[in-house]
C-alpha cells in the first residue's frame, strides 16, 4: 500500500521565460491529468527576452505539443535556421575573412566518411569541408528555405531548425499550456520559500496570495536561480576561467528595405568575443557577446555599432550579465532547476533552448509518482545534466582553443593550457593522432555528436593525422563526393528562397 500523502499531485514551476512554459508543455503532455500543475511568475521581473537560435530538437518538442509549424510562422515571426555561419574564427585567408558553416545535415553521405578523401583533398573535394560533404551548406549560403510549401507541417527534407521572437514565442507556449491542459497560472511575486523540516521545499510565500503548496518545485526563475540557488544554496560550478565570454550587448534592428534574410544564424567573431545575428520576418536580433575582462562594455557597444554599420549614438542596446557554469546538482529534494537558474553557456551552439528542453523532457519521462521514487530519479538526471553540461563546455570551448587568431589577448588566453579542461585536452589529442570515429561519442543523451565536431574541427582546419584512403574508398569516396555536388546543385533548383517561403509560411501554412 502506498501512503497517498506521499504522491506527487502538485507540480509547482516558478517563472514564464521559456524554460518555464517548455516545462509547463512537457509535463501537460506527459503527466496524468490528475496532477495540477500551476505556474506563478511575477508580473514586474520581466523574462531575458533573448534566446532566438534554435536546433532541430525543437522540432520534436513542438510536434509533441501539438503546436503546428504554421503558428510558428504567424505568430512568433519565425524564419528558418540551416545552421550557423561563423566568420572570423580563423585569422583571414588571402586578405579575406576566414569562413566555415556548421550544418544540420549529416558529412557522411550515405554512411561514406568522406573526411579522408578531403584531408588529403583529392579530385572533387572542394577547400572548405563544409562545401565538400554537405547539401545543407550548399542550400543555405544560396538562401533557400529547408522544405517546400507543398510539405506537411514538419515534414523535413533535411533536417532544421527556427529562428523565432523569444518573447512571442514564450507567450505560444503559454497560451497553450493553458488552453489545452489548463495548466494553472498565477501572476504574483515569489517573496520567500518555506522549507519542510528534511529540508525540501513545501510552498512559496506569494506577495498577494495565499501559500503556494506544492509536492514538486521546478526552478525557472532565470539567472536568480531562487529556489535551487538561493533557496537550497547549491553550489554553482563557474566556468568563466574555461569560456571568458560573461557579458553580452544586444539590440533589434528593424529592416529598412525588403532583403533576403539569411537562412542561417551568422556569428562573427571580434577581438574580444563575437557577434550573433539573426534574421527575423519584421527584424533582426544583434547581440556582441564578450568578456569584461578583456574588453569594456562602451568598447563594445562600439564594435556592435560597427558591425550594423550604425554611429554608435543611434544604436540601443541593452547590457545582459551572463553567469557562466551550471548548479552542482540540476535536482535537490524536491526541486529541479531548468533553464538559466540550472545553468547557462554563451549561446554560441543555441544551448539554451536545446539543454532547458532536455531537461524537461527527460523530468516529464521519468515524473516520480510517489516521494520515495525521487532520490534514484534525481541521481540519475543529475549525472545526465552534468555530463551534458560537461560536453557542452568542452564543445564551445572548441571554437576557440583550435583558432590560429593572436590578433588579441582573449584570443591568445583561449589557446592557453589552463584553461582548457583536461577532457577537451585528451579529446584534442585523440583527434590529433587520428580522426573522430562514433567510440569518441559513447552517450546517446551526448547533444552534440561526431558530426557537429567534425564541422566545427574541420571548418576550422584542425590537423589530424589520417591514411590516405585505400583505392577502394578513393573510388567510394570520389563517386560520393561528387554525388554532393550533383545534389547540392539539384536542391538549389528545387527548393525556393528563403524570403519567399516564409513569407507563404505565415500567409498560407503548410498542408
Ligand atoms: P527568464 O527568461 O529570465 O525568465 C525568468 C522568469 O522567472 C520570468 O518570468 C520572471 O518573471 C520569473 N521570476 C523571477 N523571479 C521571480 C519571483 N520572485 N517570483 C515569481 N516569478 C519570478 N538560448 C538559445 O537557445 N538560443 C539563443 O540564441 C540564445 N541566446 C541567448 C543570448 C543571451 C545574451 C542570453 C543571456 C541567453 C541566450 N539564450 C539562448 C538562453 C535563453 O535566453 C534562455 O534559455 C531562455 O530565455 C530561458 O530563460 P529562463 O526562462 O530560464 O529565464
Amino acid at each position: 500500500m502506498h501512503n497517498a500523502e506521499a504522491k506527487i499531485k502538485r507540480i509547482v514551476i516558478v517563472g514564464g521565460g521559456t524554460a518555464g512554459w517548455l516545462a509547463a508543455n512537457h509535463l501537460a503532455a506527459d503527466v496524468s491529468e490528475d496532477v495540477v500543475i500551476t505556474l506563478v511568475e511575477s508580473p514586474s521581473i520581466p523574462t531575458i527576452g533573448v534566446g532566438e537560435g534554435t536546433v532541430p530538437v525543437i522540432v520534436d518538442s513542438l510536434k509533441k505539443f501539438g503546436i503546428h509549424e504554421s503558428d510558428m510562422f504567424r505568430l512568433c515571426d519565425a524564419t528558418f535556421k540551416n545552421g550557423i555561419h561563423f566568420v572570423g574564427w580563423n585569422k583571414p585567408v588571402n586578405g579575406q575573412p576566414h569562413c566555415y558553416f556548421h550544418p544540420f545535415d549529416d558529412p557522411n553521405v550515405n554512411g561514406v566518411n568522406l573526411l579522408p578523401y578531403w584531408l588529403h583533398q583529392l579530385p572533387g573535394a572542394r577547400e572548405r569541408f563544409d562545401q565538400s560533404v554537405s547539401i545543407q551548406t550548399h542550400i543555405a549560403l544560396e538562401n533557400r528555405a529547408p522544405k517546400l510549401i507543398t510539405n506537411a507541417e514538419y515534414e523535413r527534407l533535411i533536417n532544421y531548425a527556427f529562428h523565432l521572437d523569444a518573447g512571442k514565442f514564450s507567450a505560444l507556449l503559454a497560451k497553450h499550456a493553458i488552453d489545452n491542459r489548463q495548466v494553472k497560472y498565477i501572476q504574483d511575486d515569489v517573496e520567500s520559500v518555506e522549507l519542510a523540516l528534511d529540508g525540501s521545499i513545501s510552498g512559496l510565500q506569494l506577495k498577494q496570495g495565499p501559500l503556494l503548496e506544492g509536492d514538486l518545485f521546478i526552478d525557472c526563475s532565470g539567472f536568480q536561480s531562487l529556489l535551487l540557488g538561493k533557496a537550497l544554496n547549491t553550489p554553482f560550478i563557474d566556468k568563466s576561467d574555461v569560456l571568458f565570454a560573461n557579458h553580452a550587448v544586444v539590440t533589434q534592428v528593424p529592416y529598412e528595405r525588403e532583403q533576403e534574410v539569411p537562412p542561417y544564424t551568422i556569428s562573427t567573431a571580434q577581438q574580444a568575443g563575437w557577434i550573433w545575428d539573426i534574421g527575423l520576418q519584421t527584424r533582426k536580433g544583434v547581440g556582441h557577446v564578450y568578456s569584461d575582462q578583456f574588453t569594456s562594455h562602451e568598447q563594445a557597444h562600439r564594435d556592435l555599432s560597427a558591425y550594423l554599420g550604425r554611429s554608435e549614438d543611434v544604436v540601443e542596446s541593452r547590457l545582459i550579465k551572463m553567469q557562466v557554469g551550471y548548479r552542482a546538482q540540476a535536482w535537490v529534494k524536491n526541486c529541479i532547476g531548468i533553464g538559466l537558474s540550472q545553468g547557462f553557456v554563451e549561446p554560441l551552439e543555441a544551448t539554451g533552448l536545446l539543454v532547458f528542453d532536455l531537461a524537461a523532457r527527460m523530468l516529464s519521462k521519468r515524473l516520480p509518482e510517489q516521494r520515495e521514487d525521487m532520490p534514484a530519479i534525481a541521481q540519475q538526471f543529475n549525472q545526465h545534466m552534468s555530463h551534458t553540461w560537461q560536453s557542452i563546455v568542452d564543445f564551445i570551448k572548441l571554437h576557440y582553443c583550435i583558432s590560429n587568431r593572436d590578433d588579441s589577448e582573449f584570443w591568445r588566453m583561449n589557446r592557453a593550457l589552463e584553461t582548457i579542461p583536461d577532457s577537451l585536452q585528451h579529446k584534442l589529442a585523440l583527434w590529433r593522432s587520428d580522426i573522430p570515429n562514433e567510440y569518441d561519442f559513447v552517450s546517446s543523451l551526448d547533444v552534440f555528436r561526431l558530426e557537429n565536431h567534425l564541422y566545427v574541427l574541420y571548418g576550422m582546419n584542425y590537423p589530424s593525422r589520417c591514411k590516405y584512403p585505400s583505392p577502394q574508398k578513393v573510388s567510394q569516396q570520389e563517386g560520393m563526393i561528387n554525388l554532393v555536388s550533383q545534389q547540392q546543385q539539384k536542391a538549389v533548383a528545387m527548393l525556393e528562397t528563403h524570403s519567399k517561403l516564409v513569407a507563404k509560411a505565415a500567409r498560407y501554412g503548410f498542408q
